[in-house]
């Protein structure tokens, strides 16, 4: 088909004048086009009869069908937005998605984003009074009953990618569905991509199901004949071999990867080789695609390659079913992605790398035959499909830490937890677990009920933890530090560069940071303040090896975590004891205690468990014989991600629900060797 325009041709119209118009109504007329051709455009009416006759609506359609940036407009088209008075909310797991989504309507509908067509992801409100499709994040939904328990201003939501069924979809389900019930006027859409729809007409008390035909071309599937031993690399072969040995011009490679570190690492190897291959070989552009990537470099995704070029994509599971690319025609699948574990015994929740289920893979295959018959490469044996695959992923909400959304459904007032419409209940474990550690963070009374703490808490978009120690920055005075602090634990992992070739240099900037001090936490802190020092200046984060991007966010989710605490009636308070703000920190983490082995290792406090300080800390150097953690990451090993030296007599002063005096007297089984530097 005709590609639209992209703004950089609309700009080089703009200065050649009269130009400007014509190209403008054509990129309009051609967006309109393309529209058409899309497989829910024949079912239109059809469709638009079927949510008018019935209150709930299953929609299933192949990924690419236009259910998502479809469905919203032709429900605007059809009056559910009453001119302006009612909006249509369509929420999405990846913020990613939302944003790119949300653009990309803006664009058909041909008005601003963030007028009719806007988004909401945490941190991120990019919509206005005009705002009538709002594209945002399964949890903005969830906090938006916060304030709005009816959903009064929506006329439709549209709950999409409902089979991915992470933990936030999973309890808009119950939330959704009661709400409709009280809302005989509102539409309720729940939308998905595989063909097992089933069990959401089940949940949603036989709501009938609408489904979408899809077009699918035939994909050759090609295993590998012995197992990798290196995925990555054999990604890399892979990818380059298509390049070389597939006609150029005949389709662009997709690439799916775990995250976002990966995805750099693998860009920078193909980098590398397409360098040394130089002109032998035509150009191959690299488009990642994850989470945390600014939304300006989202965009290119989706730009065709030029003439003559391939793209290939390097993405993580977001292109399975929540992204589209146009002109996919190969696909190569390591058969790994990123997972939560939680282990309700230890109340320990890591994100670790593991083999996608089958439906995960038959996705991804999929990905290559949208345009035409495709061909994807699976890194690994076909007796591992079949054999070692789990069929589909077990839903978020049974492997997950369920403090936060207990939390929220506390403040919505919903108190009988076990009673709650869940369509996969979390195992009881799980529930009071997360019960236990509201207790202990002071958010629920004895007898499970919201405290002031929690309610306070409840305001914060954190992770329950870390809402609590700004809560308790009041009591040490330190609000300001220590909304810094979550403010930078919450821009993302990428505060400094670390170029391979630069490592020492950076390393040792770091490490000005810490000024003595074994915290990672303190040295986020003192480089917001330099950096606010230095006017927020772009040059002080180059001379510094800090991301400027991710400062600006980090400056952006303070602004906000500044005025959520405002709403919470906690003053601005501002404190040079780092004893203070360490406290505050601890008053939320202290579950996340750890001390110091004979062999450099650590011991979580509680739960007994093996870990490392992360190589990345800034105490790896020197480790703290008593610290607490931000996170926990599993690569090789269990690693402590942000580490912060602790007193522990602060465990019993601060939490002593959670510590009795033993477990940090108790001499370890081996004496300590060596004395913390
Ligand atoms: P579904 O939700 O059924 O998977 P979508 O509505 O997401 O389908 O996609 C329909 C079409 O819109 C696809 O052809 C896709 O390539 C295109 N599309 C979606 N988002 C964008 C974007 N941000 N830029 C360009 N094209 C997009
Ligand atoms: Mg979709």
């Amino acid at each position: 088909g005709t590609v639209p325009a992209d703004d950089d041709d609309a700009a080089a119209a703009a200065a050649a004048g009269d130009e400007y118009q014509a190209e403008a109504m054509d990129t309009k007329a051609t967006l309109q086009d393309e529209r058409k051709t899309l497989p829910v455009y024949k079912l239109k009416d059809d469709l638009l009869k079927a949510i008018a006759e019935h209150q709930v609506l299953i929609v299933v359609g192949e990924t690419g069908s236009g259910k998502t940036t479809q469905i919203p407009q032709y429900l605007h088209e059809a009056g559910y937005t009453a001119e302006g008075r009612k909006k249509v909310a369509c929420t999405q797991p990846r913020r990613v998605a939302a944003m790119s989504v949300a653009a990309r309507v803006a664009e058909e509908m041909g008005v601003k984003l963030g007028d009719e067509v806007g988004y909401s992801i945490r941190f991120e409100d990019c919509t206005s009074e005009k705002t009538v499709i709002k594209y945002m994040t399964d949890g903005m939904l969830l906090r938006e009953f916060l304030g709005e328990p009816d959903l009064g201003s929506y006329s439709v939501v549209v709950v999409d990618e409902a089979h991915e069924r992470t933990l936030a979809t999973d309890i808009l389900f119950g939330l959704v569905k009661d709400i409709a019930r009280l809302r005989p006027d509102m539409k309720l859409l729940i939308s998905s991509a595989t063909l097992n729809a089933d069990k959401f007409s089940d949940f949603f008390d036989a709501a009938p199901i609408f489904r979408i035909p899809g077009r699918r071309f035939e994909v050759g599937i090609h295993y590998t004949v012995a197992p990798e031993a290196d995925y990555i690399d054999a990604a890399v072969v892979t990818v380059l071999q298509l390049h070389v040995t597939e006609p150029p011009g005949g389709g662009d490679i997709l690439l799916f990867l775990t995250g976002q570190e990966e995805i750099e690492t693998v860009e920078e190897i193909l980098r590398q080789r397409l360098r040394v291959l130089g002109g032998m070989v035509a150009e191959l552009v690299i488009c990642p695609i994850y989470a945390n990537l600014p939304a300006e470099l989202q965009a290119k995704i989706f730009e065709p390659a030029p003439p003559g070029a391939r793209k290939v994509v390097l993405a993580t599971n977001i292109a399975e079913t929540s992204l589209t690319i146009d002109g996919i025609k190969y696909v190569v699948d390591p058969g790994f992605c990123k997972v939560k574990s939680y282990n309700p015994r230890t109340g320990m929740e890591s994100l670790l790398v593991a083999p996608v289920s089958r439906a995960s893979a038959e996705q991804r295959a999929g990905r290559s035959g949208r345009t035409g018959p495709g061909k994807c490469f699976r890194l690994y044996t076909e007796y591992n499909f079949v054999s070692d695959l789990d069929d589909d992923a077990v839903p978020e909400i049974q492997r997950s830490n369920l403090a936060s959304v207990v939390l929220a459904l506390k403040a919505l007032g919903i108190n009988d937890l076990v009673g709650f419409d869940f369509m996969d209940p979390p195992p009881a474990e799980s529930l009071l677990k997360a019960l236990e550690e509201l207790f202990a963070l002071g958010a629920l009374n004895s007898r499970g009920e919201l405290t002031k703490t929690g309610r306070r808490m409840a305001e914060f978009p954190l992770d329950p933890m870390l809402s609590k120690a700004i809560v308790a920055s009041e009591r040490y005075g330190c609000s300001e530090e220590v909304i810094t602090i979550a403010a930078m634990l919450s821009a993302g992992n990428a505060v400094f560069y670390r170029p391979r070739d630069k490592r020492v240099h950076t390393d040792a900037a770091r490490r000005g940071f810490h000024a003595g001090n074994a915290s990672d936490h303190v040295a986020l802190l003192n480089v917001y303040n330099a950096w606010a020092e230095s006017g927020y200046s772009p040059q002080w984060c180059r001379e510094s090896f800090v991301q400027h991007r991710t400062m600006r966010r980090a400056r952006d989710v303070r602004d906000q975590l500044g005025a959520l605490l405002e709403r919470v009636e906690i003053a601005p308070c501002s404190s040079a004891d780092l004893d203070a703000v360490r406290k505050a920190v601890t008053a939320g983490y202290f579950r996340h205690a750890a001390r110091l082995q004979r062999d450099g290792s650590y011991r979580a406090v509680k739960s007994r468990q093996t870990v490392f300080v992360h190589p990345s800390s800034g105490v790896a150097q020197a480790p703290p014989r008593w610290a607490l953690y931000h996170e926990l990451v599993l690569t090789t090993k269990e690693y402590m991600r942000q580490v912060t030296e602790l007193k522990p007599e602060w465990l019993v002063e601060i939490a002593p629900h959670y510590y009795e005096r033993k477990d940090v007297d108790e001499p370890e089984p081996k004496k300590m060797a060596v004395a913390a530097a």
